[in-house]
């Protein structure tokens, strides 16, 4: 059974959010998902919809958020029991405030090292300075993942001496995927998971469409043929991947 790593349900409107909440949870191939907060108030959302089974959550104020937040409510909220990371957090060249954004990074790594949670990392173009960070400031110690990773090879090498977590999303099913690809067969099978960061971009066939949950089988399908591994082998690898990423997830088992 799949584990929806990242993905933004407080992102629907809230006349289709209790019918795809649903479809998850009468789902039988989904074990979990692990709905990921952009800032105070989405964060403080997440938690509210974790009275849902099968639904975890991360905390967490991503780069392009960041104004009039108050860091320290994400520690209050990470305590709770079902919020398994900080995140979404990390560096976005969009905005060019990124000594600001840095700031943000750097203290909500503070955070997830004290709370003994591991990071989810939000990279737009922008992979060495986070890099330069880990290095030189501070690096996250309880794990990490780049999410929806944009493919560069040396970057990789030296998170996966980290032992820091890939995940997979949508752009693996497109034509354009070649880089992922490659980063996809360079990955060790115990450091990947996989997402589909819905709503936003769906895998192929659905490019352009609306993303849900379900659709993560269209991403372990493409990581198995890359592999060359079974559909059955790729969704038990990722899930165990996740589990051991993410320790709040199993806690009530
Ligand atoms: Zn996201």
């Amino acid at each position: 059974m799949a584990i929806d790593s990242h993905m933004h349900i407080n992102s629907l409107v809230l006349k289709n959010r209790q019918k795809y909440i649903n479809e998850i949870i009468y789902n039988p191939n989904i074990e979990s998902v692990i709905n990921i907060g952009l800032n105070i108030e989405t964060s403080k959302e997440c938690l509210e919809l974790n009275k849902n089974s099968k639904f975890y959550s991360s905390v967490g104020i991503h780069p392009l958020y960041i104004e009039f937040q108050d860091i320290n409510k994400i520690y209050e909220l990470a305590t709770n029991d079902k919020v398994v990371a900080i995140g979404e957090i990390g560096l976005d060249t969009i905005k060019n405030n990124l000594e600001e954004q840095k700031k943000y990074l750097i203290n909500q790594i503070i955070i997830a090292n004290e709370l003994h949670l591991p990071v989810i990392i939000h990279s737009n173009n922008t992979n060495k300075y986070i890099i330069e960070i880990f290095k030189n400031i501070i690096k996250p110690k309880y794990g990490c993942v780049f999410h929806c990773f944009q493919p560069n090879i040396d970057d990789l090498y030296y998170l996966i001496d980290c032992g820091y977590y890939i995940s997979f999303a949508g752009r693996i099913t497109y034509k354009t995927a070649k880089k992922s690809i490659e980063v996809a067969n360079l990955v060790p099978n115990d450091l990947f998971l996989v997402e589909t960061d819905s709503p936003y971009f769906s895998p192929e066939p659905f490019k352009g469409e609306i993303n849900k949950t379900e659709n993560i089988k269209y991403i372990i399908k493409k990581i198995s043929e890359v592999k060359n591994l079974s559909y059955e082998e790729i969704d038990t690898i990722s899930t165990n991947n996740t589990k051991r990423l993410f320790k709040k997830l199993n806690k009530d088992k």
